[in-house]
């Protein structure tokens, strides 16, 4: 399962009419599935924080049962355009 790790948060609380701000750093799991057919993407994505910016960011590799069904697709057009039996 992807995850942020070490995500840097500020909880305030108020102690005694006094606001404190806390700083706590937390792991979040998450899970990612394909949008296209809602297979799951976990075991190839990747959550991470991005270089300049710092912010969350997650890379999601292409699911490879709509990847085939497209390719597949596309072959299947491409012989009609062709003319090829
Ligand atoms: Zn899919």
């Amino acid at each position: 399962m992807p995850r942020f790790s070490d995500l840097e948060l500020a909880v305030e609380i108020d102690v005694n009419n006094t606001n404190v701000t806390i700083p706590i750093s937390v792991d979040i799991d998450f899970e990612v599935f394909c949008a296209r057919c809602g297979g799951g993407l976990c075991h190839i994505s990747e959550g991470r924080l991005s270089r300049r910016r710092n912010e969350p960011q997650v890379t999601v590799g292409i699911c490879e049962s709509c990847y085939d069904e497209i390719k597949d697709e596309g072959y299947q057009e491409c012989l009609k355009e062709h003319n090829i039996e």
